[in-house]
Order: structure tokens, then sequence, then C-alpha cells
């Protein structure tokens, strides 16, 4: 494995937050704004699960960096402040959680400009809560064009972790040729690689069996494929150059969510979660070693 460092992500976000609720082209509600609008039920299945992954992370002494949903800062008073308090870094993960691009056509949802608008704001609301500079992102969904990076780069971000090359799908507007798992620096206006620019991206890890690649950074990955597969993924990518592992505190909440929106078509999508997936994250990254884990703004 070299001197290959493991950046340890956590990406922050709520059940009415994924695409079948909220965000995308087929969500039940248009945005976060119409879901708050028309829910009147409890909302936070967040904080508890969040509480124990920030435990989880002190006891195996890893420091993390946190993807995370601006809104949270609004409807979750303290829980963004207190994960940069227990020194973690803090990334973007949009405003709303909303998709950049259409997870069919992949062509954009918003214009550059307003996309800029969204996430400038987002980026203010997460440095203005944590007194620190934002630099990094990871695109709600891992639903990114090229253009995304460009708009990123503009207000100041210096990475992007959410390209995933594997043979099982792409969330992108690109065939991905050229990448791999290692870090590299996207061509302009593209997601593929080019010459050094003032943004990296640091793709997913997985796993190459003969011709294919098996999708291994973790989050439903780890509840649907187990952890052994996911390790070897990311102990192959390891070799190759630096990588990423991610979860969700979601992906470890215990309590069942409530049925809402497009869920019905996607069965398979919360199963496992809860104290099985907890146990599997747990042992993948004490298996991993605390050695060579970092923040992605240390790698
Ligand atoms: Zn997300």
């Amino acid at each position: 494995m070299k001197g290959s460092k493991l950046a340890v992500t956590v990406d922050i976000e709520d059940w009415y937050h994924v695409p079948a609720v909220t965000g995308s082209s087929f969500s039940q509600y248009k945005d976060v704004e119409e879901f708050f609008d028309n829910w009147s039920g409890r909302y936070d299945y967040l904080s508890k699960p969040t509480h124990r992954t920030l435990d989880m992370l002190d006891e195996l002494d890893v420091k993390a960096t946190f993807f995370i949903v601006a809104d949270i800062v609004d409807n979750y008073p303290g829980l963004v402040e207190e994960i940069a308090y227990r020194g973690h870094e803090i990334g973007c993960h949009g405003m709303h959680h909303e998709c950049a691009i259409h997870p069919e056509t992949k062509e954009p949802l918003y214009s550059k400009d307003e996309y800029k608008q969204l996430i400038k704001q987002a980026k203010r609301k997460l440095e203005k809560a944590t007194g620190k500079e934002i630099i990094g992102f990871r695109a709600p969904g891992a639903y990114i064009g090229g253009w995304v990076l460009d708009v990123l780069e503009e207000l100041g971000f210096k990475y992007d972790s959410s390209v995933a090359k594997n043979s099982l799908y792409n969330k992108t507007d690109s065939d991905l040729d050229g990448v791999g798992s290692e870090p590299y620096f996207p061509e302009k206006g593209k997601l593929v690689p080019g010459t050094e620019r003032g943004l990296i991206e640091y793709p997913w890890p997985y796993w190459k069996v003969g011709p294919v690649m098996v999708p291994t950074a973790g989050g439903p990955m780890v509840r649907l494929l187990g952890k052994t597969i996911v390790m070897s993924g990311i102990k192959q990518s390891l070799k190759r150059g630096d990588s990423v592992f991610y979860f969700h505190p979601l992906d470890i909440a215990r309590e069942d969510f409530p049925k809402v929106g497009n869920s019905k078509k996607r069965p398979m999508y919360w199963m496992f979660k809860g104290k099985v997936a907890e146990k599997r994250v747990r042992s993948i990254l004490s298996k991993l070693g605390n050695k060579r884990y970092s923040t992605l703004s240390e790698m």
C-alpha cells in the first residue's frame, strides 16, 4: 500500500434529503421547502446516529471530513457546530441536497449561474456556522458534470470527491475515460484528467476483478455488499494511490424512516441499515488502522 492515505468521509443528510423524497427530477416533493410546507411529523432521524458516529470516530482516533447539506445548519441547531468543534473537517454537500444534473439524461438541472449562487450560499452558511473556510465539495447523490467543477473552482473550492468510476453505474455526464481511483486534476469543463488546475478530484475506490470494477467507496455498498468486498476494493485502490471511504449516519440509524415518496420504487435502498451497518463500518475502520487516515484537506 506504499504511503497511500485513506480519507474517511461522512455525508450528513437526513432521510428526506434522498432523491426519492426531495431534490431530484423524480422526487415526491419538488424541494426541501415544499417538503417542510407539507410535512408536520417528526423529521430528525439524523442527530442520534451523527452523535454515535462522532463517538465512534473519537474511539478509533479518526479525524474525518464531513460533507454537510447546508440547510442542516438551520434545522438541527448546534449539530454542525459540534462536528466542527470535535475536530473534523467540514465540506459542502449542497444547499438542500439538490442534484446538479438529471439522473437519466445527465442534462444540467440548473443554469451555471443559478447553481453558482446556490452553492455560494451553502458555502457561506457552513462557514458562518463553523468559523472555517470551506474548500471541499461532494455532489449530492454523486450526480456531477464537468461544469460543476468549474463553478466550484470559481467559488474557491480546492477539491471535490464525487466521481465514481465502476462497472455498475455512471452518475456523471462523462464517459470518465482515463479516470481511475487515484486523485487527478480534471480538464476544464470536463471530468476526464487534464492539466494541473486549482481544483483536484478525489474519486471513489473500486475493486477490479478481471474487466469488472465493483464500486467499493462505502455508503450503500457497505449495506448491500458487506464489508469484505468493500475492504478488498479499498485495499486494492490504496495500491493505486490515495483513496476515500464514506458512510452516512443514516446508514447506521436504528429506527425505521417514514414511508414517503417513491421509496417503494427503491425497496433495496434502506436494506441492512442500523446495527448491522454500524458493525461493518466499525470493523472496516478498525481493520484498516488509523495510521494512514487523513482528512481530505490534509491529503
Ligand atoms: Zn448525499
